[in-house]
């Protein structure tokens, strides 16, 4: 799953606009992460302060 530190998240909105499963959407300032995630790693290496994180479960 994709997670989101939303006291590192600048709010640049580079994420929504990588991700191809449109899954991040920006309300408000606020990160908003769907399970519509297919882990690619997109927004995580398009991210320019580190604030999206891919964890494996298990
Ligand atoms: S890992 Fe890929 S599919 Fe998941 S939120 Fe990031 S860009 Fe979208
Ligand atoms: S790319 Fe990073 S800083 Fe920019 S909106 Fe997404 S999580 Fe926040």
């Amino acid at each position: 799953m994709i997670t989101v530190d939303r006291h590192k998240c600048g709010h640049c909105g580079a994420c929504v606009g990588v991700c191809p499963a449109n899954a991040i959407e920006l309300i408000n300032r606020w990160i908003e992460l769907s399970d519509e995630c297919i882990e690619c790693g997109a927004c995580a290496k398009v991210c320019p302060v580190g604030a999206l994180e891919i964890l494996n479960e298990g």
